[in-house]
């Protein structure tokens, strides 16, 4: 099955945008510009509209603007293979950019990407953001990987919940950005950006960090499950205290001494079994310092 068979449908509002944006300072842009003044001299409402949609969808093309789209896809045949449909829609803004599996009940997944008019209309970011958002959407399909939505029974609904979460994605663009900079696909310092990201989520692995990282990175044969148990409980045979909040792993533990009160307290209402004597990694330490802020 080639991509040409999973056809693409872009949302019109970003066809038109991300036309306005690239077109601009072009030489064509004269041109453009003199025969999309015709529309509105359209009288009927819908068929402007649909004049423009048109217009757009020509010039999008005539740019180049799906190319970057149409290549990502031969890059993953798997995803060709098993959805039914591509829909591009336009993201509210960067933070919004993402790759979604919609499933409808019985049917086959649509693939749903969101991104914003500069991305689209700057080639070699969207195509870096298309190799990573796709090979998130690969694993999610992949039997082997073996993805599944949610965090651990353990972990659901309680405080532990968002970190465990945040460290999920840390760990999962750890391994994509891996596996993309082994095809030559990504920039080969992404490796040294995602070890600073890591080391960050994982500040309690301390000077371990790098080691801990590098199976992550470097190996092709990770799982849902391996990247979700990290996320939850770090190394598995980590021989040293664990942080009781986080429950990672922690060489240094700062003893209440180094604690201010209103942390402790702010620690206290989501660990009410907590005493300040078992101590807290740096990042819960920080984490729980900026929260005592804010609520102040
Ligand atoms: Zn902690």
């Amino acid at each position: 099955m080639t991509a040409s068979r999973l056809a693409l449908e872009y949302e019109p509002r970003l066809v038109e945008g991300a036309v306005l944006l690239a077109v601009a300072g072009r030489a064509a842009e004269r041109r453009f510009r003199a025969e999309r003044d015709r529309f509105y001299r359209v009288a009927d409402g819908a068929e402007r509209e649909m004049g423009f949609d048109t217009f757009h969808a020509a010039w999008f093309a005539r740019l180049a603007l799906d190319r970057p789209f149409c290549e990502a896809l031969e890059e993953q045949p798997a995803i060709v293979a098993r959805c039914a449909r591509w829909l591009v829609a336009r993201a509210r803004g960067r933070s919004d950019e993402a790759a979604d599996l919609l499933v409808p009940h019985g049917a086959r997944p649509t693939l749903l990407v969101r991104v914003t008019c500069e991305t689209v209309a700057a080639p070699e970011a969207l195509r870096l953001l298309l190799r990573r958002e796709l090979l998130h959407v690969a694993d999610m399909l992949d039997p082997r990987f073996a993805y599944a939505p949610g965090v651990p029974a353990d972990v659901a609904g309680g405080p532990r919940e968002r970190l465990v979460r945040e460290n999920y994605r840390v760990l999962w663009n750890v391994y994509v950005d891996g596996r993309l900079a082994r095809r030559g696909l990504v920039p080969a310092s992404v490796r040294a950006e995602r070890l600073r990201e890591f080391t960050r989520a994982f500040a309690p692995l301390g000077d371990a960090a790098a080691a801990a990282f590098a199976p992550f990175f470097d190996e092709n044969d990770r799982t849902h499950a391996d990247l979700m148990a990290f996320a939850a409980r770090g190394p598995g045979a980590a021989p040293l205290p664990r942080c009781r909040l986080c429950e990672l792993p922690g060489l240094t533990l700062s003893a209440d001494a180094a604690l201010p009160a209103h942390t402790r307290a702010a620690i206290a209402r989501d660990f009410p079994a907590w005493r300040p004597a078992d101590g807290v990694c740096a990042r819960c330490a920080e984490l729980y310092a900026s929260r005592a802020t804010a609520s102040a």
